[in-house]
């Protein structure tokens, strides 16, 4: 492996790389500091300041006392803000990009393709910001008037993943801004570097000290850095992006203070293909929906379900096109599929393959870890003869691995897909109009996606019900999180 594939990214623009907290608008060190690894070479990238309880305690400050100026500048003012930061988010796209592969470790195509929509955010917010309009409420009583109107949640903690390190925050930053809040981040403790670019051209856009906070920690100061958010009477929201059991302790740690919640949990989404489907489309949209960011995402098809008159030709299209794959480092041209993130994710994709083949279900392609690639890479794969049994069929796999599990009728398929706890995405492929209406309302999932194996953009609603969360983000639905409506009823108006 070359000393390039190693070492931290050479970037344009040197003081993208941060290593601090961002707190009350300076860079701060903390009383502690983690190291960063590469997942594709297991290098160390850089020692990043841990946040403790002390600081995040000084961060929810910060923010209370930037929130009375912000939340009175005008909605167009905060949207030309996040414009400005969506701008620069667009003009250091590359930077950004390699500091994402470095750590995260996705195909810089990806990593790319993630700038540009970490900054569809902000823009989108930018606009969507001026819309937040109030209610007149006609009186039964001639001597009233009753307006509602909208007003900024206050102070709000976002705590994110790492599988898109720069997206999941701005998903979160740019509505509870341009509702008029101020916002702590805790970024994944894997993928920090991206967070802290992100923030540094936030401040470079022009926004106020406090309005923003960055809390990087490591995974025990995680830990207490939540303990302290969910517990303060100042933070009146709190959203994660994360695992379902990471999501009950967040909700339970927050009942006290009976804070807003938004969770984006857990997924498990089928992936249907019905007799009549369009075979390319299918099998197009199986590939995009299962092996982009190496399956690494909650809205990943995790079960393709393939009805038995087009198994065996979904199955030969999909195989020729899942062993074409190019497997390795994201920073290698042509790179599609790149390492998983760490150790335990590999173990646990080993474990689900090795599960199924035990269990009788054959590898049709790869199935292999690659240690001749690095520490973290799993072949992508393609299992079929697949049973409701399996643990790839029934957990979250997060990895390159498409099980394919063969059903007879809709009624089937619709039992196989609902038979689950979470209900993130779904997607199926048909023609017929009638089972399309039918199975989109059928389906117990927020999102279903119909003839497309991609679903989410700025202006639509992501989110899920049962175990994989509540609550919204994105479109319009994304801004009333971060909003409380208030009543005001005049009285005594006529003279
Ligand atoms: P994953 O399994 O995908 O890493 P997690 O739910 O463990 O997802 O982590 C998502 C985010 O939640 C990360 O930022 C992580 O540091 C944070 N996190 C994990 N456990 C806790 C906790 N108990 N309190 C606060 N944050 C946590």
């Amino acid at each position: 492996m070359s000393e390039a594939d190693t070492a931290l990214p050479a970037l344009h623009d040197a003081s993208l790389l941060r290593v601090d907290a961002l707190l009350g608008g300076e860079w701060v060190s903390g009383p502690s500091r983690f190291a960063v690894h590469n997942p594709a070479t297991g290098t160390h990238l850089a020692d990043v300041t841990s946040g403790d309880a002390d600081q995040a305690r000084l961060m929810v400050e910060a923010a209370e006392r930037a929130l009375p100026s912000w939340r009175s500048r005008s909605a167009r003012e905060r949207g030309l803000l996040l414009s400005r930061w969506a701008q620069l988010l667009r003009q250091n796209a590359d930077d950004l990009a390699q500091l994402m592969t470095a750590e995260q470790g996705k195909p810089l195509a990806e990593a790319r393709g993630e700038v540009s929509y970490a900054a569809s955010f902000l823009e989108w917010y930018a606009e969507e910001g001026k819309r937040v309009y109030g209610e007149t409420i006609p009186s039964s009583d001639g001597n009233k008037r009753q307006w509602v109107w909208r007003q900024p949640v206050g102070v709000c903690a976002a705590i994110t993943p790492w599988n898109f390190p720069l997206a999941m925050i701005t998903r979160k930053v740019a509505p509870a801004l341009a509702a008029g809040c101020t916002v702590m981040v805790k970024p994944a403790e894997q993928t920090p570097l991206t967070a802290l670019a992100c923030a540094e051209l936030a401040l470079r856009a022009g926004l106020p000290a406090g309005v923003l906070a960055v809390l990087p920690a490591n995974a025990d100061d995680s830990i207490a850095v939540g303990q302290v958010w969910c517990a303060h009477p100042g933070v009146r929201h709190l959203s994660f992006t994360g695992s379902t059991e990471v999501g009950r302790i967040l909700m339970a740690q927050c009942a006290p203070t009976l804070k807003r919640l938004s969770m984006e949990l857990g997924g498990h989404a089928p992936f249907i293909v019905f007799d009549d489907a369009d075979l390319d489309s299918a099998v197009e949209g199986a590939v995009q929906a299962k092996y982009r960011n190496s399956g690494q995402t909650c809205i990943s098809a995790n079960r393709l379900l393939v009805q038995a008159g087009i198994h065996d030709a979904f199955v030969e299209r999909l195989a020729e096109r899942v062993a074409a794959l190019h497997l390795g480092p994201g920073t290698q041209a042509g790179v599609q599929v790149g390492p998983v993130i760490d150790a335990s994710a590999l173990a646990k994709v080993k474990a689900h393959v090795d599960d199924a083949l035990a269990l009788g279900a054959t590898a049709r392609v790869g199935g292999q870890v690659r240690g001749d690639l690095g520490p973290t890479f799993f072949e992508p794969t393609l299992l079929v003869g697949v049973t409701p049994k399996m643990r790839c069929a029934v957990e979250e796999t997060f990895g390159p691995v498409a099980p394919v599990l063969r059903f007879d009728t809709e009624a089937q398929a619709l039992a196989l897909a609902n038979a689950s706890e979470y209900g993130l995405a779904a997607y199926f492929y048909s023609r017929d109009i009638g089972r399309v209406i039918r199975l989109a309302e059928a389906l117990e999932y927020g999102m279903v996606g119909v003839n497309t194996g991609l679903i989410s953009s700025a202006e639509l609603p992501f989110g899920g019900v049962k175990q994989s969360g509540f609550g919204r983000e994105g479109g319009h639905h994304g801004l009333e999180e971060y909003l409380d409506t208030k009543l005001v009823c005049v009285g005594d108006v006529n003279a």
